[in-house]
């Protein structure tokens, strides 16, 4: 069976072969280390895990690369406001971020690479197209795309350039340019800001042209499949084509892979909305990483997805049928041989989970399929009428479907540590949810800290919280007592 997937470019299923009959080169934008990551980003780095594993799955073997944006204007602005350089602003966001791939059990890319590791193939990129005079360099030093040079913008957003007026752009800046169209690929700065020296000139690489250096160094200059979320079509991905097929005369990447936007309660996720949620708020909550997984990829990906508590209640009683019927099959005494309906159950299930994978990663279609096999395998468990192979045949089935859903396994503790220990390390105890902080033992400097925040609120008359604070602390094993010369606290 081939997998078939919507190309954003052909605007058709078309199936997902590597061109070169051996390994599929993939390339997916990756994040732009300022701030922890988001379950909107975490959605799109989810359903590009679950795309490499159902390649694997069906027998094509994936060189798949992620960038690592570490230098921005948010990044510069962020580390400027911080005092520090952009060097020593981005790494702890960094890995936060794999640490959050870890939690979420993302596969890691084959390679995994810095915009900074790779300016000189940038400046290399920005030779080449000044080369074929689709580059031009401003007074002022910056670099700039020539869009007239490349009669196909907008073939990938389906945008017709005409019909775009000039300044109705995304990123329009103060500097001169031909066109108020054309992009930028390399931003000149002056000594002190962030920047490096090139042939060029001094400077910083625009984030379109990262991403072209990028896949093309380690993909080639012509590949299989160019990942990203529904916001990066345009103009980040139609600027990327421009600038590499310009250089190269090659066609880019043969096939575009958006997911669509994850929006929370039915609206945008904004933090002035109130509904911004990083996936460390979320496990602080005490919300399994599993669960979360199950709940952003539940959707598939050309879908919009929207997340509410609720789904993650339903996605957390999903796993533990799915775990509970995991174990009641292995721990079944059961009569050997097989029966026609069990193995049937079992091939039906995986015939139809397989099916749905490969009609353009249905993941909805594809996780009620396990969900039949459940409830069947269920059936006939409670009515004794299974057999040991057919209990062999549904747990392969299992393994199947976990080896692209990834939820059955239990790893839940460790995300769960991770983000307890975090929230330690950075004073936000009080983010995290009770029955998690009782899992993990409190020092005595953070029990001093309660204890003084509930005189606080004691001397302010807020006597609610001050309860709040001393039941919280007795579900940890904390007694406090009130004595006349101040609180004091014991373990149990
Ligand atoms: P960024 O770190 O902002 O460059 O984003 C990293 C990835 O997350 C990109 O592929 C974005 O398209 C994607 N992304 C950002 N917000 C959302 C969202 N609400 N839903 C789905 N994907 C998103
Ligand atoms: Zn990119």
């Amino acid at each position: 069976m081939n997998l078939r997937l919507f190309n954003t470019l052909s605007g058709q299923l078309d199936e997902v072969l590597p061109a070169d009959g051996a390994v599929l080169r993939m390339y997916a934008c990756g994040p732009t280390v300022y701030d922890y990551g988001h379950i909107g980003n975490f959605r799109t780095f989810l359903q590009v895990d679950i795309l490499r594993r159902a390649l694997r799955l069906f027998g094509v073997p994936v060189r798949h690369v992620m960038n690592i944006t570490d230098v921005d204007d948010k990044i510069i602005r962020n580390a400027a406001a911080a005092g520090v350089p952009i060097a020593e602003y981005t790494p702890k966001f960094e890995q936060a971020f794999l640490e959050d791939l870890d939690s979420l059990a993302v596969e890691r890319p084959e390679i995994l690479t810095r915009a900074t590791q790779h300016i000189s193939e940038m400046v290399h990129l920005v030779e080449r197209l000044a080369g074929k005079n689709a580059a031009y360099r401003t007074e002022d030093g910056n670099w700039y795309f020539r869009l007239k040079a490349f009669p196909e913008y907008g073939k990938l957003s389906k945008k017709d350039l005409e019909g775009m007026t000039d300044g109705a752009r995304v990123d329009v800046d103060e500097y001169e340019r031909d066109s108020a169209r054309d992009f930028a690929l390399w931003k000149a700065t002056n000594a002190g800001e962030t920047g490096w020296e090139t042939a060029i000139g001094r400077g910083r690489p625009g984030w379109h042209l990262e991403c072209s250096a990028m896949a093309m160094e380690y993909l080639g200059e012509s590949f299989d499949l160019h990942a990203g979320g529904e916001d990066l079509m345009f103009p980040h991905h139609e600027n990327e084509i421009a600038q590499s097929e310009s250089a190269t005369g090659k066609m880019f990447a043969r096939h575009w892979f958006h997911v669509r936007f994850l929006l929370v309660n039915g609206r945008k996720m904004s933090k002035s909305e109130g509904n911004f949620f990083t996936l460390r708020d979320l496990l602080l909550r005490s919300y399994k990483a599993s669960a979360i997984r199950l709940a952003l990829i539940s959707v598939p990906y050309r879908h919009q997805l929207n997340f509410t508590f609720d789904g993650l209640v339903e996605a957390t009683s999903a796993i533990d049928r799915l775990r509970t019927f995991a174990s009641r099959l292995r721990a079944a005494s059961l009569e050997d041989g097989s029966t026609a309906a069990g193995l049937a159950t079992a091939a039906c299930a995986q015939e139809s989970f397989l099916a749905a994978l490969a009609n353009d990663l249905n993941t909805a279609e594809a996780r009620a399929a396990i969900f039949e096999l459940v409830r069947d395998g269920n059936i006939a468990l409670d009515a004794g009428r299974l057999r040991s192979e057919d209990r062999d045949a549904m747990l392969r089935v299992l393994d199947v479907f976990d080896s692209v859903f990834a939820v059955i396994a239990d790893n839940d503790a460790a995300p769960t540590k991770t983000a307890v220990e975090w929230a330690r390390a950075h004073g936000k105890l009080n983010e995290v949810a009770p029955e998690l902080l009782a899992a993990s033992t409190l020092t005595d400097a953070e029990i001093d800290a309660r204890v003084e925040e509930r005189n606080l609120a004691r001397r302010q008359r807020n006597f609610r919280r001050a309860d709040e604070i001393r039941d919280e602390l007795a579900s940890l094993g904390i007694i406090l007592e009130d004595g006349r010369d101040g609180v004091r606290w014991k373990r149990k």
